[in-house]
């Protein structure tokens, strides 16, 4: 298996993880945009948003409420940023799904 985030979720790479349980792995992001920026991942391989399938619907809404716990333990009281980058016009660089969660300050908008 190529895709670095099955190695970071198997272990065989290295990370610093912030969570874990069955289905994901939450692990800060190795080129960090703000003080806050954790990755959380299914352990199951997906390429993205859009290879998601009707099947996946609890999975995904699962990763987003765990999103939400973690951010509240990492104590993002004032607030942070979920993103799923979607493909190349997207921003996506890694082709394993993946929830940022981002803050510690505040954020801008529109993105760039
Ligand atoms: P994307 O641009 O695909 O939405 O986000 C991929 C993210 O993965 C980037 O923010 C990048 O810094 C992070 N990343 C890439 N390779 C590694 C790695 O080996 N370890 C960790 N912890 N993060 C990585
Ligand atoms: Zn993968």
């Amino acid at each position: 298996m190529e895709c670095i985030f099955c190695k970071i979720a198997n272990k065989e790479i290295g990370s610093d993880i912030v969570y874990e349980d069955e289905l994901f792995v939450a692990f800060k992001d190795i080129k960090p945009v703000a003080p806050t920026h954790v990755l959380i991942i299914p352990k199951r391989h997906i390429e993205g948003v859009q290879a998601l399938k009707e099947e996946d619907e609890s999975l995904v809404g699962k990763m987003i409420l765990k999103a939400k716990d973690i951010a509240n333990k990492l104590n993002l009281k004032e607030g942070y940023r979920l993103v799923f980058n979607v493909g190349e016009h997207g921003g996506q660089t890694i082709f394993h799904i993946h929830l940022h969660i981002i803050g510690g300050r505040p954020m801008m908008w529109p993105p760039g």
